[in-house]
């Protein structure tokens, strides 16, 4: 099955009891026992529920995997993964990673006594000296936001083994139809699924896929044992989004590749960062780990003036937090996703206060240019009008 049909014919299919071509919402906390502790596979749904079945059954079947998991947002997914260490374990860590998971690293988990390690994990020389006798899991992100740095999966992962360590790659930007991190090597592959896999913001889900039944016996345990588990609604809204996640994924491409293009013509950009550019420098892995370069965009408008203005002016770019929807979001990192890293830090990994990020969303491209093109302009009388 080639990866659009799998998005459509993978997974469990068609509901067995009923023949419905959509997985039916089963909307129900427990199952009737024919005799005790005889079943028909279903309990208690903290533990398994039919619907959250079919989306953790075809994001496995996606990303290759044996097992997946739906969790209630993607830092419940990346929170029950940590979970798998003890007190005393050390994770190496992409530098630029998101938010949220910077927060988690430095505010929650150093009260369990798990350490971490950032590193420019696209070095694979820092990535091994961050390496220590207690360190258990190599993390990463890939491409990051918001300067879309890219790691090499395999090169990574190839490092990992020697140290017996477990590898992680948060894949959420280049969702499963142009990145499979468990074939390059990967022993766990995670989402937020509210970005593209849901694609409509309208659902916050987390996802996990193992690659071996040991690790899908360990994590069952624990989303079981602590139970941030995906509803039956918003399971069922991610299995129809992820049906079109194909041909979202290709016109997002393509959108974002005119819209590089229209950027490098802009007189107040002074850097751009995306991927798909021949002189980014994530661009040959990119290519060679992934079939698409996607739909996230930053560039540089060189102030905090200059990105405030363009963001607030923009029509069908909305100033909105988040990504990977229909809709095209614009943001402003430095005051926005990234607010919560400290300035000091922020400056250190290059998000500058004049950097915005586009997520480039399903509209019309001519729109899109002409958005920005109005947007543009009033930035260039502004910066005038203050010289
Ligand atoms: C949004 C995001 C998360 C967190 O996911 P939530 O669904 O918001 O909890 C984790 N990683 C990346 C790359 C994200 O963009």
């Amino acid at each position: 099955m080639r990866k659009k049909t799998a998005l459509i014919h993978g997974g469990t299919g068609v509901d067995q009891a009923t023949g419905a071509v959509t997985p039916p919402i089963y909307q129900t906390s427990t199952y009737k026992q024919e005799k005790i502790g005889k079943l028909k596979g279903y309990e208690y749904s903290r533990t398994a529920n039919p619907t959250r079945t079919s989306i953790e059954t075809l994001i496995a079947d996606l990303e290759g995997g044996v097992r997946g998991f739906a969790f209630g947002s993607g830092m419940a997914a990346i929170h029950a993964v940590f979970q798998l260490l003890s007190s005393g374990d050390h994770i190496v860590m992409t530098d630029d990673v998101y938010g949220g998971t910077y927060r988690l690293m430095k505010r929650v988990l150093p009260k369990f006594g798990i350490e971490v390690t950032f590193v420019d994990t696209t070095d694979l020389k820092a990535t091994e000296e961050a390496i220590q006798p207690n360190t258990k899991m190599l993390y990463l992100e890939t491409p990051t936001n918001p300067l879309l740095k890219v790691t090499d999966i395999e090169a990574v992962s190839h490092l990992a083994k020697s140290y017996e360590l477990t590898v992680v790659v948060d894949n959420t930007f280049s969702t499963p139809y142009f990145q499979q991190p468990l074939a390059l090597g990967a022993d766990i592959v995670l989402h937020s699924a509210t970005k593209y896999v849901g694609g409509h913001s309208d659902v916050v889900a987390g996802l996990v896929v193992v690659k071996d039944e040991n690790l899908g016996e360990d994590l069952h345990f624990i989303q079981n044992s602590t139970g941030g588990i995906l509803g039956p609604q918003d399971s069922f809204l991610l299995v129809r989004g992820l049906r079109t996640l194909g041909i979202r994924m290709d016109a997002i491409e393509e959108t974002a590749h005119a819209l590089v293009d229209f950027l490098k013509t802009q007189d107040s950009v002074t850097k751009i960062f995306y991927p798909g550019l021949a002189d980014h420098p994530g661009h040959a892995t990119q290519a060679k780990q992934a079939t698409g370069f996607g739909g996230m965009i930053s560039f540089d408008v060189g102030s905090a003036e200059n990105a405030e203005r363009l963001v607030e002016a923009t029509r069908y770019f909305t100033l909105a937090e988040s990504l990977g929807a229909v809709e095209s979001l614009i943001s402003v990192p430095a005051r926005m996703t990234h607010a919560s890293i400290p300035a000091e830090r922020r400056a250190e990994l290059g998000i500058t206060d004049g950097l915005v990020r586009i997520s480039v969303g399903l509209e019309d491209v001519e729109d899109l240019k002409e958005d920005l093109e109005q947007a543009f302009s009033l930035l260039t009388k502004f910066s005038e009008k203050n010289v």
